[in-house]
């Protein structure tokens, strides 16, 4: 199953619960509005050319400017980058945010590229997408093997080739050349805000809750960092590299340290022990967190998993299919589209920043966030609860509404 056939199996689902007159309007949001492909070619430190394949998806404009992520993976091709300019759109919508949804993304490993040709490679990318982004077209942003710094180059590309400095074209960017306080943070933060909110809703008590992270990198870490801090035992963190356990619960702060020296990797980490990478899902623990990639969490492990509680750090880790059988045995799932939407949200705050040149406190912005993270999940808890539907079908009820009501408004042109 692909992320993009994922996607349109969430919306099928959704259709029974849409009024009449925009159901039939549904169609908008299975088709992107516009998709771009390039070509990079970068010449390499050692002096060869190698071409890379660059994608940027506006899956819809209908509520504003595009906004999403750029992924940098080796895994990355058309329909990825199409399922998740379609998750920014429905997300954007379910927290009212005044932004369409695009992603972009390019097809390499950047591990094993150089900084320099790190740097060649990011700004190709940023001239190749240069005539469809622009603070009032389109912000990229970081996601997957995306860094402040690849950020900090778009925005410069794009400066240089207008002639003066536009910091508003991209977010995410290192806080002394635009960027917001709190932006790192915010997606993991908003992780933990959600899911702490609906953990009372379901009677988890997040103090003594046992928690397993699949990911460590931006959104992984500091979801697993808030709830160590919080009392919970995150029990084991699994990475690209190794899977660690340990049952009185993992120190955090020491292995982020450890990581930060260890070149990004968790591997070796000697206050735990490592166990084979398929055992992860069959650990116990009354929170799950994928904070990595997607349709990880399959039919099978939705059968077996023994969980209250999923929060979607990462974007699509559920299968249509999985997430009912998720339903029936009355594990709850904290879908990607709110649970991981506190980056997008400190996002549009850093982007309104930029477009005022007027910049708020990392208090006033945490504040900011966490208002509108809860208000968005009561609202979505509320609506599942008298729709008798998923957090998920509930968040994209809510989206659905918002976006084709703007579409219907709008109208079609030419008329
Ligand atoms: N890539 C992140 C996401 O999937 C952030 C997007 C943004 O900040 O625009 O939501």
């Amino acid at each position: 199953s692909t992320a993009w056939n994922n996607y349109l199996q969430q919306l099928k689902r959704v259709e029974p619960f849409l009024d009449e007159s925009i159901r039939d309007r549904l169609d908008f949001l299975r088709h992107p509005k516009r998709s771009l492909i390039v070509d990079i070619p970068v010449e390499m430190d050692d002096g060869s050319i190698q071409h890379f394949e660059g994608f940027r998806v506006q899956h819809s404009l209908a509520r504003g400017p595009g906004k999403g992520g750029v992924r940098f993976h080796p895994n990355v091709d058309l329909n990825e980058v199409m399922a998740l300019s379609a998750w920014m759109t429905i997300k954007c919508a379910a927290l009212n945010l005044p932004f369409g949804g695009a992603k972009g993304g390019v097809r390499v490993d950047p591990s094993k590229l150089s900084k320099r040709e790190l740097e060649r490679l990011t700004r190709r990318y940023a001239a190749e997408i240069n005539l469809i982004i622009g603070p009032q077209k389109d912000i990229p942003a970081p996601d997957v093997g995306t860094t402040p710094q690849i950020m900090a180059w778009m925005m410069d590309t794009f400066s240089m080739n207008a002639g003066n400095t536009i910091t508003g074209v991209v977010t995410g960017k290192p806080v002394h050349l635009g960027g917001s306080l709190g932006r790192a943070r915010a997606t993991g933060r908003g992780v933990f805000v959600t899911g702490s909110e609906v953990a009372k809703n379901i009677g988890l008590d997040v103090k003594t809750a046992k928690v397993c992270v699949q990911g460590f990198g931006n959104v992984g870490s500091e979801a697993a960092l808030l709830f160590h801090e919080h009392g919970s035992k995150v029990v084991c963190v699994q990475d690209h590299s190794a899977t660690l356990y340990q049952e009185n619960g993992i120190d955090i702060p020491k292995l982020m340290a450890y990581q930060q020296q260890n070149k990004g990797s968790i591997q070796g980490f000697s206050s735990s022990d490592e166990i084979e990478k398929d055992q992860f899902w069959n650990i116990a623990a009354e929170i799950f967190i994928p904070a990595a990639l997607e349709n990880v969490i399959t039919e099978e492990i939705a059968r077996n998993i023994q969980t209250k509680l999923i929060l979607e750090g990462a974007n699509g880790p559920t299968l249509a299919s999985a997430e009912d059988i998720l339903m029936s045995r009355d594990i709850t799932v904290v879908p990607d589209v709110i649970c991981n939407a506190g980056g997008v949200t400190v996002s549009y705050f850093e982007w309104v920043q930029d477009l005022a040149s007027y910049f708020w406190t990392e208090d006033e912005i945490n504040q900011r966030m966490d208002k509108i993270m809860r208000e968005a999940i009561s609202d979505v808890w509320q609506k599942a609860s008298q729709n008798q539907c998923s957090l998920r079908t509930a968040a994209y009820i809510l989206a659905c509404e918002r976006i084709l009501i703007a579409r219907i408004e709008r109208g079609i042109y030419p008329g």
